[in-house]
């Protein structure tokens, strides 16, 4: 799984670094930005959490 933030829709709520800070991060900016490349396969679940809770649909997963 690899996971990106669009950033032209997110809006920095945070609910993405609340269920999985070992994955998301805040940028400088406010926005938040995903770790490069695969994400540790514990951390896959939490992920998909992430993205159901953005209410921006922000998170984009392949
Ligand atoms: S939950 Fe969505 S909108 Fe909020 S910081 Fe995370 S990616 Fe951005």
């Amino acid at each position: 799984m690899k996971v990106t933030v669009d950033d032209d829709r997110c809006r920095g709520h945070g609910a993405c670094l609340g269920l999985a800070p070992e994955v998301f991060t805040l940028t400088d900016g406010g926005y938040a930005e995903a770790i490069a490349g695969a994400v540790p396969v514990e951390f896959e679940s939490v992920v998909e959490e992430a993205v159901s809770a953005c209410p921006e649909r922000a998170i984009v997963v392949e």
